[in-house]
């Protein structure tokens, strides 16, 4: 998909961020997290055609909005979520809530209802949680009974509860999954239907000013026509098939929130004076507390990007690597946040400061549209795949690339995401001759590692290659922080995949040799100047 002229994108984001600056400042997004307070006006304001008509990015050209792809998505939900994760969902629940009606819907109901909501700026919701049905969404329950008049469908009757649903207290159309007799199936429901109700706004740990709440469908009546693509028992599917975007919209809320956290951090470590200097001259505080934060958030954006540019390609499915890059961008906006507070150290703690509200805000996107386990086990049993097809050449390959890529820029870390992946690739296969994915948490485990050894490849072939566009740091500072994370991913990769191996039992006493770890300690080298580097260049980055 074309999406949005730079020129257009670099205005809207321009526009929100003017938005932010006079109408979302601290005082005023710490007051909605204190009293628990969803801002309706701040959405009809964004919403607002005259204004910002923020909604219009995410519906395409044809049905009266601007036609924004994975890319314009990705820079307005970062943007979004550095300013106020909990309005960040509220807006973007909507492209959630129409996710459903853009990939199921026949063309009439895509013309009619995304016209809807481009003209009438409604606001929508994702209706698929249960109260017994969450990562497992198969085990949902609300069913929804067909009603036939002379032999004619009608319409449906819709009975159930969904939980947890963003905007569910506040929304002006909902799309709801429930069992039809075909199979799962996305239904429109409309705000005031008769039947339908909420619960009271969930009191939850973050993202206090997004709303939360039940939804109650006693014997609700939707039109036939209601029913997204007109065939029953495609929900699952059409719920996979948005995953790409979806998660990569998370993965950029992760990002946002925590280079929010880690700028604060970095502008205060310049002020506090300790031990006569600035903490930002510390190699104590900037190398544990900074720069691993920076490399893991960069290697995140690096593999949000690629997925990105593959979706806006045209290329279809990518709901893997839609997976590790929500892993990997909400894990490390997690970690940020949590090492923000740290960094503020008792400030950090108060709410003033901003880093508590915001590690409190991100902690839900390692938990809402898939949890991190789920995601862990969604990259597992692809790439698992892949390397039993490939009969191991998969991860074999692409490292023999890497190496190709090093001789050309030894600047890039590719050395190091080179061995990463061919360790990787040699536990895979010791695990399927020992059999060893049986134990689940072998499986999750190398979803984790596989994760991190394809962020650290695709940083080390971005970096320079491609340079992202979407933060102020250099080209070298880039490089220097992907060195960083590839040296991480290959530690990594060998150290916890020779424990899990080794603890679930397998059998051949060679092992460490085949990881080659005494390369990927040499790999090490340069790490503490590359720190170094990476340290001066974020406090000239970021200062006050
Ligand atoms: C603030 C908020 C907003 C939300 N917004 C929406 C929304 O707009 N629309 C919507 O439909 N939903 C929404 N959700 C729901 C969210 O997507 C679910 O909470 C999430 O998918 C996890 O489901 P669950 O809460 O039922 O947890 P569970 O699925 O019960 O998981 C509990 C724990 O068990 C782990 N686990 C689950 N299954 C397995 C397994 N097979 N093996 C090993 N471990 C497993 C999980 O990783 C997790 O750690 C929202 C949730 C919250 C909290």
């Amino acid at each position: 998909m074309a999406g949005l002229d730079k020129e257009t994108r670099q205005l809207i984001l321009s526009t929100l961020r003017r938005y932010a600056e006079s109408k979302l400042v601290p005082e005023y997004v710490l007051n909605l997290d204190h009293e628990d307070r969803f801002p309706q006006e701040v959405l009809q304001e964004l919403y607002d055609p005259s204004r910002l008509g923020l909604h219009l990015v995410f519906i395409p050209e044809e049905y009266g909005g601007l036609g924004g792809n994975a890319y314009d998505i990705y820079c307005v939900s970062e943007l979004m979520a550095g300013v106020d994760l909990g309005i960040a969902t509220g807006l973007l629940a909507t492209f959630l809530g129409s996710d459903p009606i853009k990939v199921g819907g026949t063309p009439e109901q895509k013309s009619y209802w995304m016209g809807r909501v481009a003209d009438e700026a409604l606001l929508m919701a994702y209706g698929a949680t249960e109260p017994q049905a969450g990562s497992d969404l198969a085990a949902l329950t609300t069913r929804a009974e067909p009603v036939h008049e002379d032999g004619v469908l009608k319409g449906y009757r819709i009975t159930g509860r969904k939980q947890w649903i963003s905007n569910g207290g506040v929304a002006d159309l909902y799309s709801i999954l429930a069992l039809a007799p075909g199979g799962p199936s996305w239904f429109l429901v409309e705000k005031g239907a008769q039947g339908f109700t909420h619960g009271k706004p969930e009191d939850k740990h973050g993202i206090r000013a997004s709303n939360t709440a039940a939804l109650f469908l006693d014997d609700v009546y939707v039109p036939a026509d209601h029913l997204l693509g007109s065939v029953e028992g495609q929900g699952l599917v059409q719920a996979q098939a948005v995953f790409g975007y979806t998660r990569l919209m998370v993965g950029a809320f992760g990002l946002g929130a925590g280079w929010e956290a880690l700028r604060r951090a970095i502008r205060y470590s310049q002020e506090r004076i300790q031990a006569g200097a600035p903490l930002s001259q510390k190699q104590g505080y900037t190398h544990k507390l900074i720069v691993p934060n920076a490399a893991r958030l960069e290697a995140s954006r690096a593999y949000i990007e690629w997925v990105a540019e593959r979706l806006d390609a045209g290329e279809e499915g990518y709901t893997t690597e839609g997976a590790v890059a929500k892993y990997m961008a909400t894990e490390a906006g997690n970690r940020a946040a949590e090492d923000a507070i740290q960094a503020l150290g008792g400030y950090g703690y108060t709410k003033e400061y901003m880093v508590e509200k915001i590690k409190r805000d991100v902690r839900i996107t390692t938990i809402y549209e898939g949890t991190s386990e789920i995601m862990e086990w969604t990259i597992a049993r692809d790439r698992w795949q892949w390397h039993l097809k490939t009969r191991g050449a998969y991860y074999q390959e692409w490292a023999g690339r890497l190496g190709d890529v090093h001789r050309k820029e030894p600047e890039n870390g590719a050395d190091a995401a080179s061995l990463a992946l061919c360790a990787l690739g040699a536990i895979l296969e010791r695990c399927r001759l020992d059999r060893l994915t049986r134990n689940q948490h072998v499986l999750f485990r190398l979803g984790e590692l596989i994760a991190y050894a394809e962020s650290a490849a695709v940083f080390a072939e971005r970096v320079s290659q491609k340079p992202t566009e979407a933060i102020c740091l250099d080209v070298p500072t880039r490089q220097a922080l992907a060195r960083i994370f590839a040296r991480e991913a290959a530690l990594k990769v060998a150290v916890d995949g020779l424990r899990w191996t080794v603890g679930a039992g397998q059998t051949f006493p060679g092992l460490p040799d085949l990881l080659n770890l005494p390369a990927i300690y040499q790999a090490q080298e340069g790490l503490v100047a590359d720190m170094d580097f990476a340290a001066q260049q974020l406090n000239l980055a970021f200062g006050g």
